[in-house]
């Protein structure tokens, strides 16, 4: 099994050469062969278009989204430093993308933005359901407690399926990962066969990403047992990664992970 950590975080540093060869430097420690650096859309002003939705649905939302580091950047000076590095000879394999929150709403714009992007990868992640974000303190609130929690895995499930089936995305970042926000969030088994047969149909690759565990304390290391099951039986390949935000959590928990994938039989990338 090739040693990668396919989703890190610049977002707490500077888009910056230093920045990033602290992550290589940090991958390297740890024996990686590979790493996918990338960050948030929302860190880059020409995204803002996207979480229209967000921002409407409520005030708290969009003053999260008005804060520190939102926004502020230019895509263009990442592309550009992504050109940069790409000149760079690295000890190992050093790819670069972005993590593109991902809504149903939002897509045309996403494929008009993302068209021809000069990058590696992108990864499509579902942060936020019907304008609500799902995983933050006010979320409760604004969520959880509004709509029957089974309703809200329903809609999470197919924006998911959405995600796939748009075309946009190489990877999909943490597919599962509605579970840590309440305990009786459990995708079903027939949500997750019809998002992984997909997936499968369009070469799309799933994610299992530990930020889960050690960023929101679930169990998982990564994908639910049901997920890998799936996974395995129809041999759909699946990265490794650790949402590190900053270089101290490149490969964190991924030991465990690794183990894990192995025991269910899981291919790999
Ligand atoms: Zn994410
Ligand atoms: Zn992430």
């Amino acid at each position: 099994m090739q040693r990668i950590d396919g989703h890190v975080h610049l977002e707490h540093g500077s888009i910056s050469a230093e920045y990033i060869e602290a992550f290589v430097d940090a991958a390297q420690k740890q024996g990686l062969e590979s790493i996918q650096i990338l960050d948030h859309t929302h860190r880059f002003k020409e995204f803002h278009p996207a979480y229209r939705s967000v921002i409407e649905a409520d005030p708290t939302q969009a003053q999260w989204l008005s804060g520190k580091g939102k926004f502020q950047d230019s895509l263009r000076d990442y592309l550009a430093l992504v050109r940069a590095m790409k000149q760079q000879r690295w000890p190992l394999e050093v790819r670069f993308g972005l993590e593109v929150c991902y809504t149903p709403e939002s897509e045309p714009f996403l494929k008009e933005i993302c068209r021809g992007l000069p990058l590696d990868f992108l990864v499509g992640s579902v942060h936020s359901i019907g304008g609500y974000l799902y995983d933050m303190s006010f979320s409760q609130p604004l969520l959880w407690q509004k709509q029957p929690h089974s309703a809200i895995v329903e809609q999470y499930c197919e924006c998911v399926l959405k995600s796939v089936q748009s075309g946009l995305f190489d990877q999909i970042g943490h597919p599962d990962t509605i579970k840590m926000a309440a305990s009786d969030a459990v995708m079903d088994r027939k949500w997750i066969s019809r998002i992984a047969l997909e997936a499968k149909r369009r070469g799309v690759i799933m994610e299992c990403n530990t930020g889960c565990h050690w960023r929101y304390a679930h169990p998982d290391y990564g994908l639910s047992a049901d997920w890998l099951k799936m996974l395995a039986d129809l041999e759909i390949p699946v990265i490794t990664a650790s949402d590190a935000h900053d270089p101290c959590n490149v490969n964190r928990d991924l030991e465990q992970a690794r183990a894990r994938l192995l025991q269910f039989g899981v291919r790999c990338v």
